[in-house]
């Protein structure tokens, strides 16, 4: 999962560099920052690029006219990173730094969201979830929400850090056997099976 060498940096906008292998939408968050084991570029850039980025991740509605504030762009980039730090820790063996459960716990009461009763067109009552007063902080308490499931409980076992060393992605190992090492089979699993496959023909 490379970036071109000559990347302008800091980047414009970081949308063309967004990638979704994460399995679950708080490792997709995370790999928002990319290359972690070298030049760690950012793609949420500007509060246009988060909002973008939370539209294509189905956490808010298209179109929608949240407009964070450069503050709620620095506070969705903290978020990311303790949700990061508590991703280090797991797969390091770890323990985790407080601050960092402090930091996605104090987002998790924007996941929730009120129920309405309403009418549908035929004039029955309906149970429904109310929109959210702040479709943004909603959507970044979904993440933490997202983010708490995995780290919290026996999900955890299943947090990975690609394997390359030159990948810093990190996805949610959803395969029945639970042994998958790398980010795609397509990108990092093609190099390093490439690579084995040259040193066997080197040896013999
Ligand atoms: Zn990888």
């Amino acid at each position: 999962m490379d970036l071109p060498d000559d990347l302008e940096l800091p980047l414009a906008s970081g949308e063309p560099y967004w990638y979704w292998l994460g399995g679950r939408p708080a490792m997709d968050f995370v790999n928002t920052l990319r290359e972690r084991w070298w030049r760690r570029v950012e793609t949420l850039v500007t509060p246009a690029d988060l909002t973008c980025w939370l539209e294509r991740a189905n956490l808010l509605p298209p179109g929608s006219d949240a407009r964070p504030s450069t503050a709620q762009l620095r506070d969705a980039r903290r978020l990311r990173e303790s949700i990061d730090v508590a991703v280090a820790a797991l797969t390091s063996g770890e323990a985790v730094e407080p601050e960092a459960l402090a930091t996605i716990d104090a987002w998790m009461p924007c996941a929730v969201t009120r129920q309405t009763l309403a009418r549908d067109a035929d004039g029955s009552p309906v149970l429904h979830p109310a929109t959210p007063v702040d479709p943004f902080r909603h959507a970044l308490g979904t993440l933490a929400l997202d983010a708490a499931r995995m780290l919290g409980t026996d999900q955890r076992s299943r947090v990975r850090i690609c394997a390359s060393d030159t990948c810093s992605a990190r996805f949610y190992d959803r395969s029945p056997t639970s042994a998958r090492q790398w980010c795609s089979m397509r990108g990092c699993g093609n190099v390093a099976k490439a690579r084995r496959h040259r040193a066997r023909v080197r040896r013999s």
